[in-house]
């Protein structure tokens, strides 16, 4: 059975082990704190709910070396973004062979960096990308990734990634021309994905393509699902099994025949709900007399690692030291001097009426897209440091 994805006993004892961690060692605020049996446990889910398939962790969601490296030795494979993210991949134990340089967007020096440290899987989805790669990392294979339309997800990515189908096609009809292997077609169908049936379009087109070139001889296999598995916020999606059935019956329902093999690239699934940001109440104001709102200033803010609240697009739970006692309604944010740096004034969050300066509030679930966001000093306040525990 895979564990659905906010399995609240297990989340539980994840909290209590980082809160002994930080009652001991009592480090700075704010500060991300990282429970590392919830990344494995969260990367085993995934993979018993789509066991066919190769799992490719997005390390831009976070690149704590320890993190690398417990999914290097639990057998993970690695989506990399830049030369730093591939030193750090085979720092902490990943082979070559497990990294696909997914970045469509690339120098074409960092090309050849990656080929020179091994790396032979490149996602392109231009003809000058596929050309550079020929040029710099020669029979290597290469994925074209394809624009989708994204529904159901938090953040769609739009368009700066990924080219019509029938470019992508003719992408692939070219790199193989130019002596690179054609693998097959990659998409990403928009971040925090909450509908399990969300990749069925992309997949539909992804297959067409495929088909299409195999039809006219090119050895085309491969599908790469790209991101988007949730995690569980304030707002609980569907479990990964849910997601598992949803996408296996998609690719079976596309392919027909054929088995296409399959990649899928989480980051945000994998860590969002290991980590735990504590932060420190700077400031408790009211605006005027007749507010009952009252303005919650914390240490930490939209460049101190909390980008994803813009628009309030994701809702982080929140665990006060004060929890307990009565609560009123508040509007949070952060602690520089910036007009968007305010976290939550939509979204509705009552915090402990006798909140003051030097009291904690914990985000949870906050293990992804906070410390690789935060600024290194914007206003003078340093990024957000990350701590790990076992
Ligand atoms: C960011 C990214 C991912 C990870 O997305 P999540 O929504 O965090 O799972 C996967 N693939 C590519 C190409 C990405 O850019």
């Amino acid at each position: 059975m895979t564990k659905s994805f906010a399995d609240d006993n297990r989340l539980h004892e994840a909290t209590a082990r980082i809160r002994r961690f930080l009652d001991h060692d009592r480090p700075d605020t704010p500060c991300l704190v990282i429970d590392l049996p919830t990344v494995r446990d969260r990367f085993t889910a995934i993979r018993e709910a789509l066991p066919r398939v190769a799992v490719f962790y997005a390390v831009k969601a976070n690149p704590a070396p320890e993190v690398v490296e417990l999914l290097a030795a639990e057998g993970s494979c690695f989506d990399v973004a830049s030369p730093a993210e591939i030193d750090l991949c085979l720092a902490r134990g990943a082979a070559p062979g497990a990294i696909s340089y997914s970045n469509p967007i690339k120098k074409a020096r960092d090309i050849a960096y990656a080929f020179g440290r091994g790396v032979r899987l490149f996602v392109s989805d231009s003809e000058q990308d596929v050309r550079a790669v020929a040029e710099h990392a020669p029979g290597s294979s290469v994925l074209l990734r394809i624009v989708v339309e994204s529904r159901g997800s938090t953040y769609p990515f739009g368009k700066k990634f990924g080219c019509a189908p029938e470019m992508a096609a003719d992408l692939l009809r070219l790199a193989a021309e130019l002596g690179l292997a054609p693998l097959g077609v990659a998409f990403h169908a928009g971040s925090q994905q909450l509908d399990p049936t969300g990749w069925d379009g992309a997949i539909a087109d992804a297959a067409e393509v495929v088909l299409k070139l195999r039809a006219e001889g090119l050895p085309v296999t491969t599908l790469n699902l790209g991101g988007g598995l949730p995690a569980a916020y304030l707002e609980r999606p569907p479990a990964p099994a849910e997601y598992g059935a949803a996408i296996t019956a998609a690719i079976e329902r596309h392919f027909g025949d054929f088995t296409p093999r399959v990649m899928i690239e989480p980051g945000r699934a994998v860590v969002a709900e290991s980590g735990l940001i504590r932060s420190e109440v700077v400031l408790v104001a009211k605006k005027s007399y007749t507010d009952e709102q009252r303005w919650v200033f914390l240490d930490v803010g939209r460049y101190g690692g909390l980008a994803e609240t813009e628009g309030e697009a994701i809702a982080y739970p929140l665990e006060t030291s004060r929890d307990g006692g009565p609560t009123g309604p508040v509007v949070i944010a952060g602690p520089t001097c910036d007009a968007d740096d305010v976290l939550y004034q939509h979204t509705v969050y009552e915090l402990p009426l006798d909140l003051r300066a030097g009291d904690f509030v914990d985000l949870l679930r906050a293990g992804a897209y906070t410390a690789s966001y935060s600024s290194v000093a914007f206003n003078g306040f340093p990024p957000l440091a990350t701590h790990c525990v076992r």
